[in-house]
C-alpha cells in the first residue's frame, strides 16, 4: 500500500515520525527540519479527513524526564499544522487510549516520548553494573515480553500505521518496526518522506550512472570502515577527507604532527588502500592540509603537504591543491554520495574545503549528476553554505542512510514491505 493510494477519511493513523529535534537550554527548537520533513504526510492524512496519533522519540532518555518531553515541541507543531494539536502526557496509560479513541477527523494527538519506556528500544534499563550473565539474560527476556504488550497497545490506538521516520529505520524498535505486525498489508505504508529516502537510496544502490564518486569525511575511520569497504565494491572514485585523512597519511609513512589519528587503524588503512587497488577503485587522498597550532578557530594557520605536518601542528582542513583534485573528480561524476565534512567546518577558518566540495557537487548536479548528501554533519554543511537546493537529495538519515547504503536491510523498511 502506498500513502497516495490510501484514503484516510474516517480513519485513525498511527504515524511514527522522527521529531528528535535539537533544543536549546530554554527548550526552543534550534532546527525544525525534521518536523517540516514530516508535514506532507501529516497534511495528506488530515486533508483526507483522517486523524493522527503521532509517536516519536526525543533524545536518549533513560526514563521520564522533563528535559526530553515532547511537550516542548507541541506549540511549534500546532503552528506548523495550523491546528491545535492535543497531547498525551504518557504514551501508555488510560489518558492516551481515551484521547486516541476520542479523536475526530482532522484532529491530531501527540504522544509523549516513546523512549520514556525501555520497551520502545527493547533494552533493559537500570541493571546493576555487577549483574551476572543470568540476571542480564532474565532482564532481556522480561523486556522482550513487556515490549510485546507495549507494541500492541500503541497499535491499538489506530486503524493504520504510517512510518515516516527514516532517521530511526535502522532500529528494530517497537514503534519503528515491531508495530507493523499488527497491521495487514493494506493498512501499513511509508510516509512521503520515507518514500523519498528509499527512492534516493535505491538510486545510488541500484541505478548507478557512472562515474560514481563517494566523498567520505568526518572524524574517524573506525565509525566508517564498513561503509568504506562496502563502497569499494560500488564506486569508481572514493575520496577520503576529514579527520580520517591523517590515519591514512601516517599509515603511508607521513608526518602528521598532532592531527587526529587512530593508531590502531593504521593496518586497516593500508588494507583499504590495497583493496581499492585490487578493485580498480580510484582512492583519492589529500595531498596538502590547512594546519593549525591549536584546535581552535583562532589558531595560527598555514598550508603544508599532508605528509609533512610540523610537530605540534594539526590538520584541520584540506589545502588548496587537494581542493582542486577533489573538485575535478567530483565535477566529472554522474552519481555522488557525500558523507562528512573535509575538516572542522564548525570553525569558520576551516570551512573552505567543505564548501569547495559542496560547490563542486552542486555544479556536477547542474550538469546532470544525481547527488545524495547524508549524515548529520554533511547536511549541516550544505545548509550552512546554502547549497541544499543545488543537490539532488538531502537525506534526513545519518546512521540509517549509511546502513542502507552498506546494503543492510533496515528493519523499519522491511516491516512495511513484509
Ligand atoms: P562524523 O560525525 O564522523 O561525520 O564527524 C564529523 C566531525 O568530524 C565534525 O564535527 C568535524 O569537526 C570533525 N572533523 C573533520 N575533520 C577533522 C579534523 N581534521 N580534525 C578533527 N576533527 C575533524
Amino acid at each position: 500500500m502506498t500513502i497516495d493510494q490510501f484514503n484516510f477519511a474516517g480513519k485513525k493513523a498511527f504515524v511514527r515520525v522522527d521529531f528528535n529535534v535539537p533544543l536549546d537550554e530554554n527548550f526552543n527548537i534550534t532546527d525544525d527540519t525534521r518536523m517540516r520533513a514530516a508535514l506532507p504526510t501529516l497534511k495528506k492524512i488530515l486533508a483526507d479527513g483522517g486523524s493522527i496519533i503521532i509517536g516519536s522519540h526525543l533524545g536518549r532518555p533513560k526514563g521520564p524526564t522533563d528535559k526530553f518531553s515532547l511537550k516542548h515541541i507541541l506549540n511549534h507543531l500546532s503552528d506548523l499544522l495550523d491546528i491545535e494539536v492535543q497531547f498525551a502526557n504518557d504514551c501508555m496509560g488510560e489518558e492516551a487510549a481515551i484521547k486516541a479513541a476520542a479523536l475526530q477527523p482532522g484532529e491530531v494527538l501527540l504522544l509523549e516520548n516513546l523512549r520514556f519506556y525501555a520497551e520502545e528500544e527493547g533494552k533493559p534499563r537500570g541493571l546493576a553494573e555487577d549483574a551476572t550473565d543470568e540476571e542480564k539474560a532474565a532482564a532481556k527476556k522480561a523486556i522482550k515480553e513487556s515490549q510485546k504488550e507495549f507494541t500492541k497497545k500503541l497499535a491499538s490506538y489506530a486503524d493504520c500505521y504510517v512510518n515516516d521516520a527514516f532517521g530511526t529505520a535502522h532500529r528494530a524498535h517497537a514503534s519503528t518496526a515491531l508495530i507493523a505486525k499488527y497491521f495487514d498489508q493494506d493498512h501499513k505504508m511509508f510516509g512521503y518522506l520515507m518514500e523519498k529516502e528509499v527512492k534516493a537510496v535505491d538510486k545510488v544502490l541500484n541505478d548507478i550512472q557512472r562515474p560514481f564518486t563517494a566523498i567520505m569525511g568526518g572524524s574517524k575511520v573506525s565509525s566508517k570502515i564498513e561503509i568504506i569497504e562496502n563502497l569499494l565494491n560500488k564506486v569508481d572514485n572514493l575520496i577520503i577527507a576529514g579527520g580520517m585523512t591523517y590515519t591514512f597519511t601516517k599509515a603511508l609513512g607521513g608526518k602528521i604532527g598532532v592531527s587526529i589519528c587512530e593508531d590502531d587503524k593504521l593496518e586497516l588503512a593500508l588494507d583499504l588502500i590495497e583493496k581499492a587497488k585490487e578493485k580498480g577503485v580510484n582512492l583519492v587522498l589529500a595531498v596538502d592540509a590547512k594546519v593549525a597550532d591549536s584546535f581552535s578557530n583562532d589558531a595560527n594557520a598555514k598550508f603544508c603537504p599532508v605528509n609533512e605536518i610540523p610537530d605540534g601542528w594539526e590538520g584541520l582542513d584540506i589545502g588548496p591543491e587537494t581542493e582542486k583534485i577533489f573538485a575535478d573528480v567530483i565535477k566529472k561524476s554522474k552519481t555522488i554520495l557525500w558523507n562528512g565534512p573535509t575538516g572542522v567546518f564548525e570553525f569558520e577558518n576551516f570551512t573552505h574545503g567543505s564548501r569547495t566540495v559542496g560547490e563542486a557537487i552542486v555544479e556536477a548536479t547542474k550538469n546532470g549528476a544525481f547527488s545524495l548528501v547524508g549524515g548529520g554533519d554533511s547536511v549541516a554543511c550544505v545548509n550552512k553554505f546554502g547549497l541544499a537546493d543545488g543537490v539532488s537529495y538531502v537525506s534526513t538519515g545519518g546512521g540509517a542512510l549509511l546502513e542502507a547504503i552498506e546494503g543492510k536491510v533496515l528493519p523499519g523498511i522491511a516491516a512495511i514491505n513484509e
